[in-house]
């Protein structure tokens, strides 16, 4: 098994803002696993959240060693090797990931989710994300997403019952809420999730810091409204911890380290009567035609991430005005664009 990568920089249509930063280019990895003349395609959108950048991926798949193993089939040893390596390094795992099981199901002539036993169950419905921005900006936004059912909306800084009000001006299509850790005072937080069930919001992703679970265990037994993790959540082991903070999760393969262990999540958050969302990165049709297969498997999609982006180097499945589609292509579907 041969890896070789290279660093992309997806272009964002406008300044991606949310409570802990913003940013106009994302710089990813494009990673290739050649193997037996099939080349399986994986990504990473490193987190900085987590302390990775195309720096620290780089220098992880520096360090793997993938000639000790045969081929690609051995992705259950593959991963136990991987996580002999340590911890961290999410999204340089997902990379390897993704080409992993791409190559897997390219090699049996398989769609990923026929290969996942997937088939044809439907794809939920994704949500469009709107970032925080000038009223004005956001405006237009929602204008520019009018086709799409869901919205998204990021808060947590100063001026969130603006923007919730600018939209409901706007629109009275469902609205989901990220406040990315910015509410620091659980009385706040109350207060606030209570004005937006009023502004008919579903849910409310990430309302305090992860480093704060007790004041987000006393805020989800009053709260009106379902609250999702997401920066409390990275992996499997770490929903039971969780569990009475939150009423669901939300995936991302970047921080999951990929498909192998998302699928854990998902049989874990199950088993624990908790709700599943699937979200992502910016991140190019490589990483979200992966998690478009799994898609069926979850309660909510949050899948825009190569829709909010004017570069896109792969084409795949498709989100289409939330419509997420599985195409009829071997392996997760993304190829590079001519
Ligand atoms: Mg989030």
């Amino acid at each position: 098994m041969k890896l070789s990568w290279k660093q992309f920089n997806l272009e964002l249509k406008y300044i991606f803002k949310i409570a802990r930063g913003a940013s106009l280019v994302e710089p990813i990895i494009i990673l290739e696993l050649e193997h037996d003349g099939i080349i399986g395609y994986g990504e990473s959108s490193p987190i900085s959240r987590y302390h990775e950048s195309v720096e620290t991926v780089s220098d992880f798949l520096k360090i793997v060693d993938l000639s000790r193993f045969e081929s690609p089939f051995q992705l259950e040893e593959i991963n136990r090797y991987l996580d002999s390596l340590g911890s961290g390094n999410t999204a340089a795992r997902c990379a390897i990931d993704l080409a992993l099981y791409d190559w897997v199901s390219k090699k049996l002539n398989l769609p990923l989710s026929k290969y996942l036993g997937i088939g044809n169950l439907p794809t939920p419905v994704s949500s469009f994300t709107i970032g925080i921005d000038t009223l004005e900006i956001i405006e237009k936004k929602v204008h520019e997403a009018e086709k799409y059912p869901i919205l998204k909306i990021k808060v947590g800084l100063d001026n969130d019952e603006e923007i919730i009000r600018t939209i409901r001006k706007i629109t009275d299509k469902v609205l989901r809420v990220d406040a990315n850790e910015g509410w620091r005072d659980k009385f706040v937080a109350l207060e606030k999730i209570k004005w937006l069930k009023d502004q008919n919001v579903e849910f409310i992703e990430q309302p305090m810091p992860a480093s704060q679970l007790d004041d987000l265990k006393w805020l989800r037994e009053k709260s009106v409204l379902p609250l999702i993790a997401d920066e409390s959540v990275m992996s499997s082991k770490s929903i039971p911890q969780i569990k009475d903070a939150f009423d669901g999760i939300n995936i991302k393969l970047m921080k999951s380290t990929g498909l192998h262990e998302a699928i854990k999540m998902i049989n874990t958050a199950r088993a624990m009567n908790m709700k599943i969302m699937l979200g992502c990165m910016i991140e190019s049709s490589v990483a979200i035609s992966s998690a478009i297969h799994l898609s069926p498997l979850v309660d909510y999609a949050d899948l825009d991430g190569n829709v909010l982006i004017t570069n896109d180097p792969f084409e795949g499945c498709e989100n289409k005005n939330g419509k997420l589609k599985i195409i009829d292509r071997i392996g997760h579907g993304a190829i590079p664009k001519k």
